[in-house]
């Protein structure tokens, strides 16, 4: 088996190949590949079995040479590259990070701990398009694996609080720039224990507005605020961040469409906050029925060996249910897990999640390994 690997110098590219080379997934297939857009003809990653120089990402003709390629170097890109190969008559395997083809009928979201019976039930029909999800949506529901299996969700209210990872590593900088610029706002009063916290907080909200605050990639303060809208407007009052929650986890489920009968409901407001690379969600559940917190928490905490159940107590949540502490992890704590006073069937419960992990490179990296088992 030939792997191409296209974007691997990017954000998700390069924890995809931490993961790969911790993994020694490259000791899997013959050869590999390694694209770029910008430096064909570069020296290649020096790993295993490499071809030792860099193609170019834009050539059909070395694309066409690969049983499977793994892209994460954006949807612009997807979207030129992948039909004309496909037009070209490769029927390889495309795995990509991208969301441009996720929604397409002959494209499946691979989330393989949630939806392995999906992806090899379309492998066999022959499909040939394996695509990560959304990274919150794909978080929910490794989270929510164990009681969505044992098919007790009715719907789910998703609020999230979003890192600022998933806007890409500019943005990533430019909220440290933000926290740094308001620091140096106040650093004299800080370090003065007398000074006054008004007056500390009037400079802060001054130094939002100075014109070399910087917010050239938000486009609005993060550090000390928050944006309460993520991705495009889709013009009906929705982001499509929002949007994607109820449309990609019916999908990775393999249920009808998001709204159809038999889908389950997922709705809720999608928030950017001063979160590196965690993204976490509070969300509200209404069950199909009453069951008691006990049993919740055993189906949550044996359904996957990523998901676990932290206590509802403070000390373990504040420890826990904390992406300082989730970062560069697989793991995704979920907790606060209480009986709501709408009902019964209403529980609340709080998950985070890595989304460079999970919600992106992981899934990418075990298609492969689904494709070399079956191969
Ligand atoms: P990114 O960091 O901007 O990397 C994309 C490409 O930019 C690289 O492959 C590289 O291509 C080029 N590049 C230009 N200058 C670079 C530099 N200084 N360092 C590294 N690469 C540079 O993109 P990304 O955030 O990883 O996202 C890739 C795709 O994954 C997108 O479609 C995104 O929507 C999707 N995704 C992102 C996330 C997320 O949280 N960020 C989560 C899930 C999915 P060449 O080597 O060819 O020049």
């Amino acid at each position: 088996m030939i792997l191409g690997m296209v974007g691997w110098r990017g954000m998700v590219g390069s924890v995809l190949m931490g993961r790969m080379l911790e993994e020694n997934d490259f000791a899997y297939v013959d050869k590999t590949i390694f694209f770029s857009t910008s430096a064909a003809g570069a020296k290649a990653p020096d790993v295993r079995g490499a071809d030792p120089v860099l193609r170019d990402a834009t050539s059909v003709e070395e694309l066409a040479k690969c049983d499977v390629i793994i892209s994460c170097q954006g949807g612009d890109y997807t979207k030129e590259v992948h039909p004309k190969l496909r037009a070209a008559g490769w029927d390889g395997y495309w795995i990509d990070a991208a969301s441009a083809l996720r929604m397409q009928d002959n494209a499946v979201i691979i989330l393989d701990p949630v939806n392995r019976p999906v992806i090899d039930a379309s492998l066999d029909k022959g499909i040939k398009d394996y695509i990560g999800g959304n990274c919150t949506v794909s978080l929910m529901l490794i989270a929510l694996d164990g009681l969505i299996k044992a098919d007790l969700v009715e719907w789910v209210s998703s609020m999230t609080y979003q890192a600022a990872s998933g806007a890409g590593a500019k943005n990533m900088r430019e909220l440290l720039s933000q926290m740094g610029y308001l620091h140096a706002a106040v650093s004299d009063e800080l370090s003065d224990p007398r000074s006054a916290i008004l007056d500390i907080d009037r400079k802060v909200s001054e130094a939002f507005t100075k014109p070399d605050f910087p917010k050239a990639a938000f486009g609005a303060p993060l550090a000390g605020s928050l944006i309460p809208w993520i991705d495009k407007d889709l013009g009906n009052g929705q982001s499509r961040e929002e949007w994607k929650g109820g449309a990609e986890a019916n999908k990775i489920l393999g249920l009808p469409a998001h709204g159809e009968p038999g889908s389950m409901i997922v709705e809720g407001l999608c928030v950017r906050v001063g979160s590196m690379r965690c993204h976490s969600q509070a969300l509200t559940i209404k069950l199909k029925k009453d069951i008691s917190c006990e049993e919740i928490e055993k189906l949550l905490d044996n359904s996957n060996q990523w998901a676990y159940v932290v206590p509802n107590r403070k000390e373990e949540s504040i420890e826990e249910l904390s992406p300082a502490k989730i970062s560069g992890t697989r793991m995704i704590p979920i907790g606060r897990i209480r009986k709501l006073a709408m009902g019964p069937e209403y529980i609340s419960a709080f998950t985070v999640g890595d989304q460079l992990l999970w919600g992106a490179a992981e899934p990418l990296r075990r298609m492969l390994r689904i494709l070399v088992e079956r191969n």
